[in-house]
């Protein structure tokens, strides 16, 4: 039998004919029922196994069932599953003191989605705007980029320039200028008295993997600060090792002052988000203004001592080389095996035993080493940046994120 022209058997048809009768069809996916997986391969309902390179759009930067994740996750939901912010529980603080240290930031409004995080940090540069700028009442306004992807809320479509996201679902709220991504002087035009922040992904992800000219960043931060204007990176995507540096602005020695962080960032066990900025910025939130029921506490990171990444040895602003070190290269895409693709010679294999047995299998650390802190970063050296870029974006739902 077939779906799509691929032969698929009949368990496998059954399963997509459920899907297709309860489910809402808004994603489009390929005939292939994953039913376990492990490091960076999948197994479908058919047996057969699968090298994932698309791993949940880099959710899964440590790997399908993490066993060091794995492991404190379950201690964790034995222990206490989810506190109201109505308490204060023994482990949110820690995470947020960790992930603040991460960014170099001072503090961390943790959410679920990455649309979340992203209407979350809209939310915090308006109340910047109002209460610091003083922008008049209803008046701030965000710049955007032309091709941009923050979700799918309806405040995030509305200011998309995708037809298929954005044009059955109107009316929009405003407040937000477009202008073409890779272009700081459009940026400079679009801002006025009212602008507030400007929000970029410092890589478009959903538009086509665009990697600006190289400078765009570093122009754009040096007009933000020129005109008391926020820079907000969305690295939901592109943060958290997925290029090699732990936040793509690092690429360009760019520091925003909001970073929007999701995706990897639970493990690919739960889904987490965070807004991460300092006081002076994220302070501006006051008790009752913004949450969400389970922002508090259920991450498997929460309990664990943080996130791992993968950075290439002298070329990142954090710094130990990984020899000595606990820390490995986290990309989903590399097994131990041959070279990783952060090219560094010492990125070896973790040494965590596996508690199953997977062939070929190897671990990323989720270890943080001590080192590991932003706040002594220094910037990546220059001739190590990619060109601008650019491949045909996605067209059908099926990649959609
Ligand atoms: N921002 C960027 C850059 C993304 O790529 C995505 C999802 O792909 C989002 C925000 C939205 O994240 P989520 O799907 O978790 O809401």
């Amino acid at each position: 039998m077939s779906a799509e022209g691929t032969s698929v058997d009949a368990t496998t048809l059954e399963i997509i004919r459920a899907e297709e009768e309860h489910l809402a069809h808004n994603y489009h996916p390929l005939p292939v029922v994953i039913s376990r997986g492990e490091g960076v391969w999948v197994t479908d309902v058919e047996g057969k196994r699968y090298l994932d390179l698309l791993s949940a759009y880099s959710a899964l930067n440590f790997g399908h069932g993490h066993p060091a994740l794995l492991a404190v996750a379950r201690q964790q939901l034995e222990r206490l599953t989810l506190t109201s912010r109505a308490y204060h529980n023994d482990k949110l603080g820690t995470f947020a003191a960790a992930l603040a240290d991460l960014a170099g930031k001072d503090m961390v409004l943790p959410m679920n989605t990455g649309a979340e995080a992203v209407e979350t940090g809209i939310k915090v540069a308006r109340a910047w705007g109002y209460r610091v700028k003083g922008i008049g009442a209803d008046a701030a306004r965000v710049i955007v980029a032309g091709g941009n992807f923050h979700g799918r809320t309806i405040t995030i479509v509305g200011f998309s320039d995708d037809p298929a996201a954005r044009d059955a679902f109107g009316p929009y709220s405003g407040g937000f200028a477009q202008v073409p991504f890779g272009d700081a002087a459009a940026i400079e035009a679009a801002i006025d008295e009212n602008t507030a922040a400007v929000l970029l992904e410092p890589i478009q992800g959903e538009a086509g993997v665009i990697v600006p000219p190289e400078g765009y960043l570093r122009a754009v931060r040096e007009i933000c600060d020129r005109h008391n204007v926020l820079l907000i990176a969305d690295e939901i995507q592109s943060g958290l090792g997925r290029v090699g540096e732990t936040f793509a602005c690092d690429r360009e020695g760019v520091v925003p002052d909001i970073y929007l962080l999701g995706k990897a960032l639970g493990g690919g066990i739960l889904p987490l988000s965070a807004v991460v900025a300092n006081a002076d910025v994220l302070g501006v939130i006051r008790p009752g203004e913004h949450g969400s029921t389970f922002g508090a506490i259920r991450s498997p990171q929460q309990s664990a001592n943080g996130l791992s990444r993968c950075s290439r040895r002298g070329s990142s602003r954090n710094a130990p080389a990984h020899s000595g070190s606990t820390w490995r290269c986290a990309s989903p895409t590399w097994s131990g095996t041959g070279s990783p693709p952060c090219g560094s010679r010492d990125c070896g294999p973790a040494s965590t035993s596996l508690p199953r047995s997977v062939p070929g299998a190897r671990w990323p650390s989720v270890s943080w080493p001590a080192a590991f802190s932003s706040r002594t970063r220094t910037a990546r050296p220059s001739g190590s940046r990619r060109p601008w870029s650019s491949v045909p974006p996605r067209s059908t739902g099926r990649s959609s994120s």
